[in-house]
């Protein structure tokens, strides 16, 4: 990491650079053929060789590495990510304190100043996430960094890059104590269990907090509840607790109905009250339609890919088929709640597949509210890729 080699940036992206953009896309690099050792520190240049930042190189399927800083001075040394740390930290400060809410997102890649890296608390446990070989390459600048500004009672990582056909089988455990598993964590005052030491998914998805505290005191009370594509059913978890009168959750894994069960539980909640069904939605959509069964508010949250025995599906082709389908099973004056964390289009275009949908069944709606990332998912305002999610509450008119 000691000796920096200059990166040619061609001249329409180096203005960009310049004011802000944060990664480094392939087709921007002059002479990409430098490039060796990922974890290398860049000197950014113009091709007639001008200053324009200092980066890493780290292959994401985003770009080739990221941005750290614009300015010549400063150097990328211990002090450099105990800055970006502790400014982290400052701005999440309310998040420390607020006792309802155990878990959240500390530190959010390129939207705090370095890209590829994530952490996330939990009850005092951090999650760190490195997306690239390139940032791993730093993990003891960064983890000493870490000790120096947080104290934390464990520490686990998520290697989130291909490992050269290599799977390690370990928990994830870093540094500090084990926790004991489930680690209950508490959001908005509601119990999750989560995993730290489970492979990369934990058991909840931080950045759909505001949403599911939404249903929870405002859609869910006395409805039925439709939640597609469920995972460990944390949607459906966050309505029963706000007086659904009845979920059903639907995900194609088999994991999903003991991880399912287990969000239920630990609310004490029963299980036998509420429907969990492992099947695939496509398939979930005819059997609902044979069955003529509709629901009062319908989640619908895909993953951006995903391909079963008889489908590949792609939210950028199949989210407006996918809304279609929900709309049939959604009653009257019902709502739908369209998610997705696809960063390939905007909410303008999310809102053409809506539009689109709601046209293609001859039905009207109204859009009530939208929701984007949470405070604590920092974006960088020169990085609209950054800002991923996509909320929609519809109601069908
Ligand atoms: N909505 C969830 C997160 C969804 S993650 C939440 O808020 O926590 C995506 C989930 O989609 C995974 O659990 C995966 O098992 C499931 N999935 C992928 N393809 C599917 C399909 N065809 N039918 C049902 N579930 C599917």
């Amino acid at each position: 990491m000691s000796e920096m080699i200059s990166l040619q940036i061609k001249r329409k992206d180096a203005g960009k650079i310049k004011s802000g953009f944060p990664l480094l896309k392939k087709e921007a690099i002059v002479n990409p053929h430098v490039l060796k050792k990922e974890g290398q520190l860049l000197r950014l240049v113009t091709e007639s060789g001008e200053f324009l930042g200092t980066g890493y190189y780290g292959k994401q399927n985003k770009g080739y590495g990221w941005v750290l800083t614009t300015n010549e001075r400063e150097k990328i040394d211990e002090s450099f990510f105990i800055n970006k740390l502790s400014q982290a930290l400052a701005y999440r400060s309310s998040f420390f304190q607020n006792l309802s809410t155990t878990a959240f997102r500390v530190f959010n890649g390129e939207g705090d100043g370095i890209g590829g890296l994530t952490i996330e608390y939990f009850e005092g446990y951090y999650v760190i996430n490195w997306y690239s070989e390139g940032i791993y390459a730093f993990k003891d600048l960064i983890l000493s960094a870490l000790k120096k500004v947080v104290q934390y009672k464990g520490l686990y990582e998520k290697k989130r890059f291909d490992q050269q056909g290599q799977y390690i089988e370990d928990d994830d455990f870093v540094d500090g104590e084990r926790a004991q598993f489930p680690l209950i964590i508490k959001e908005n005052d509601v119990n999750f269990a989560t995993y730290l030491n489970d492979g990369a998914m934990v058991g909840i998805f931080l950045d759909q907090r505001n949403v599911r505290e939404r249903i929870k005191d405002y859609y869910a009370k006395h409805k039925t509840v439709l939640n597609l594509f469920s995972y460990t059913g944390a949607f459906s978890v966050s309505a029963a607790v706000g007086g659904a009168s009845k979920t059903t959750s639907v995900d194609v894994a088999n994991r999903s109905l003991s991880k399912t069960i287990e969000q239920f539980s630990v609310n004490q909640l029963d299980y036998e009250d509420e429907n969990i069904i492992v099947e695939d939605v496509f398939h979930y959509f005819k059997y609902a339609k044979r069955k003529e069964f509709t629901y009062d508010l319908v989640i619908l949250d895909p993953p951006s890919f995903a391909r079963s025995k008889k489908f590949r599906f792609s939210v950028a082709k199949d989210y407006q088929k996918l809304l279609e389908d929900t709309i049939d099973l959604t009653n009257d004056n019902g709502v739908i709640v369209a998610s997705t964390n696809y960063s390939g289009f905007d909410m303008k275009k999310f809102k053409t597949f809506i539009d689109g949908a709601f046209k293609a069944k001859g039905e009207r709606y109204k859009i009530l509210e939208e929701y984007k990332l949470p405070k604590d998912f920092k974006t960088n305002p020169h990085f609209k890729e950054g800002n991923y999610l996509k909320v929609v509450f519809i109601q069908k008119a």
